[in-house]
């Protein structure tokens, strides 16, 4: 086992450098709309910017490390382990920094060429446990960007292994950050229990088998995939807590906690083997609020930007969606025209030609955008799409180059 531990490279000689090469992900013409009252107002169009939006602080810092640990270890090979964050431009700049790519996987399959000359960088969501063992196996010097956020929700469901309690995660069976936190739900020993659920149905299936028991073989087979070894229904509910994935729909994840404290409670006639905690992180919880506030003022439609693998995005475009045309983008490049936008569709999972509403190529009536970003989304990229949208309605005046 290596005796290196992850390394702190966000030194004080190293980081003048590195916030001067951060700020091309800033951008004058955000901060001056927020230092307003988050309204860009232009001949023809109106944006209305969330008051949250836009990177959060565990973002920057994961892109703060992975920059430094360039310079401290120059002349090193630096491995990123998939994406530091979710988000193709800031991916694109670090690959062309000379960063080298390994998948991010749960078993470190792949890795068997690494050895004490290289040095690792683990993303924000974290690996898994069996990987990080890997890594430190075989020697590597790791520089670790975990978000502390990240880090509460394992120390929880470490927690639930070390108490025998059955970890309920609500996440993504596929994103890396529950994959890690299941990683982490089976404890010291190895024992602990795991089940991960995503919808409304997995939500009411787990409540109803809580309640009323069921077919064992039916639950596991709507499942597969989602479960710890060996996990026994009958067994394995009998005491649950719950975590969340950081990123995920506060509403939702209020709603399913309810369920399953309610199954608990009509099964026991007690809430005392239902545990619960909140690890949605405070910046998703805010940039949600912001939106659901903004949908609260006069618009035609929102823009949401961001990478099409980002989960805490993806939840932004769902919650717009359920009231206003939403178009959810990557950056400027997606729109081409006043005809359509180049969007990604939440239920196809595709990007796919969206047709833009009637009001886009109205110029008798002011087009009334809100807009939004997700946490991984930098501050250049939605200045991008402000003046790609203010360059389609003819709205570049002075006054939007004087804000820059
Ligand atoms: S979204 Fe939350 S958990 Fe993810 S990096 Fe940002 S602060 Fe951390």
């Amino acid at each position: 086992m290596s005796e290196k531990g992850p390394i702190n490279v966000r030194r004080k000689e190293v980081m003048p450098q590195v916030r001067e090469e951060v700020q091309r992900y800033r951008s004058d013409l955000i901060e001056s709309i927020r230092a307003g009252e988050n309204i860009l107002q232009l001949p023809g169009l109106e944006i209305r910017l969330a008051k949250a939006f836009g990177f959060c602080d565990g973002v920057q810092r994961a892109i703060e490390i992975a920059y430094a640990a360039c310079h401290v270890m120059k002349g090193k090979r630096i491995w990123l382990i998939g994406e530091i964050i979710h988000n193709p431009e800031v991916n694109a700049r670090l690959e062309a920094l000379g960063l080298l790519h390994l998948p991010w996987n749960i078993d470190g399959e792949g890795y068997e060429h690494l050895g004490a000359q290289d040095v690792v960088i683990i993303p924000a969501f974290g690996v898994s446990v069996k990987l990080r063992r890997l890594l430190e196996e075989r020697g590597v010097q790791l520089v670790d960007s975990t978000c502390g956020n990240v880090i509460k929700v394992w120390q929880r469901v470490r927690s639930y292994a070390r108490r025998g309690i059955t970890s309920i995660i609500h996440g993504k069976s596929h994103h890396e950050e529950s994959m890690a936190t299941a990683s982490h739900s089976r404890g010291e020993d190895g024992k602990g229990r795991f089940l991960i659920i995503y919808s409304e149905e997995d939500a009411r299936t787990v409540a109803n088998y809580i309640t009323h028991g069921g077919d064992r073989e039916t639950f596991l087979t709507h499942f597969a995939g989602c479960y710890s070894p060996g996990f026994d229904p009958d067994a394995d509910l009998l005491e649950i807590g719950m975590a969340n994935q950081t990123t995920m729909l506060k509403g939702e994840t209020t709603r399913f906690q309810q369920m399953l404290r309610d199954a608990v409670q009509q099964r026991d006639g007690s809430t005392e083997r239902f545990h619960a905690f909140d690890t949605i992180c405070g910046a998703t919880q805010d940039r949600q609020q912001a939106l659901l506030d903004l949908l609260e003022e006069k618009l035609d439609c929102v823009f949401i930007i961001g990478g099409y693998n980002s989960s805490n995005t993806s939840h932004l475009a769902q919650i717009a969606a359920r009231q206003l045309p939403t178009y959810f983008v990557r950056d400027s490049a997606c729109l081409p025209g006043l005809l359509h936008v180049r969007g990604f569709n939440i239920n196809t999972r595709t990007e796919e030609d969206i047709p833009l509403q009637d009001v886009a190529r109205d110029f008798s009536r002011t087009w009334r955008i809100g807009l939004t970003a997700g946490a991984s989304c930098p501050a250049n990229i939605i200045e991008g799409v402000i003046l790609r949208l203010a360059e389609l309605r003819g709205a570049m005046s002075e006054g939007i180059l004087l804000h820059r």
